[in-house]
């Protein structure tokens, strides 16, 4: 039995085939090049099309529709997005517990010696909710969506800069009640994607580390998002004292799971691919 060579197969892989298709088998090489040359153009022509109806009718691509229905929900529940920046300073990853000896470290993008490009949303976002509450004395919700930087050994559910949406809400529940806060914002969340009951599940478990539990949103078993909650041991380095939650979601794992992808390179910032498809075509 003939399979496809691994250029043939790198080929399939980009112009997204079936699973199905990648793994067929042939009775001999010329029937496997006959099929392969058939399907590389059938698949090219979906790809074209599909380019096409991006640039003539729909304009906005699956990343952007996914963040949009994020922070349309978000503003239906009455969160506010703020706008931070991309740098941030050594101190701010230490005053998150990421310092010398932390194996986080290594994934950072140093751009200067007291300056890296975040990796997460989580310090600006402490400083802006402790800024909002000492001003309006009231409970605070915000969000932010923006580009995250980590140095990652590349995977198919891993880019060196992604972006992250992080909601956060200060004092605006009783302690005690954060676990069933998170819950219900993930499922709200779930909802706004369109995702049925079933299609999603939460994962909590407690951490060793921080002798608290983590809650996550798995979608086909892949991490989309991950929440925590405070009273959290960090809150006193940066001057937060009362009782928050918050989930930081993956909108390129978000997308690449609605759409069934394999890979999250597509979903990404790229210049291989425009919404899903590839350019080389
Ligand atoms: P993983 O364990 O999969 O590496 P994580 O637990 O380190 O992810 P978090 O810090 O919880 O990630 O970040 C929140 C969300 O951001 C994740 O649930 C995921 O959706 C997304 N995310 C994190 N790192 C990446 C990455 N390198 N590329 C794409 N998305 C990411
Ligand atoms: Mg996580």
């Amino acid at each position: 039995m003939e399979k496809y060579t691994v250029t043939q197969s790198e080929r399939l892989n980009e112009l997204n085939a079936p699973i199905e298709e990648q793994e067929r088998e042939f009775e001999t090489k010329e029937e496997r090049n006959e099929h392969f040359r058939k399907l590389e153009k059938e698949l090219t022509r979906y790809a074209r099309n599909d380019i096409f109806d991006l640039l003539e009718s729909r304009h906005l691509t699956k990343y952007r529709i996914t963040g949009n229905k994020m922070a349309d929900w978000l503003m239906e529940e009455g969160f506010t997005e703020v706008i931070t920046p991309t740098i941030i300073s050594r101190d701010s990853l230490k005053k998150m517990g990421i310092d010398s000896g932390s194996q986080f470290l290594d994934q950072v993008f140093w751009v200067d010696g007291k300056h890296c490009l975040r990796p997460m949303l989580a310090p600006n976002l402490y400083v802006e909710m402790r800024e909002l509450l000492r001003i309006t004395k009231k409970p605070v919700k915000i969000f932010e969506m923006g580009s995250c930087f980590r140095k990652e050994s590349q995977g198919a559910q891993h880019l060196n800069e992604f972006t992250m949406l992080n909601l956060v809400e200060l004092a605006a529940v009783k302690d005690g009640e954060q676990l069933a806060e998170l819950e219900r914002l993930a499922l709200n969340a779930m909802e706004a994607l369109g995702l049925k009951e079933g299609e999603y599940e939460f994962v909590q478990e407690d951490s060793e580390v921080y002798g608290k539990v983590s809650f996550d949103i798995l979608i086909n078993g892949m991490e989309v998002a991950s929440g925590s909650y405070g009273p959290h041991f960090l809150d006193a380095n940066w001057g937060v004292f009362d009782t928050w939650v918050g989930i930081g979601f993956g909108i390129e794992r978000l997308t690449m799971a609605l759409d069934k992808g394999r890979t999250i390179k597509r979903y990404g910032r790229t210049l291989s691919f425009i919404d899903g498809e590839p350019l080389n075509i």
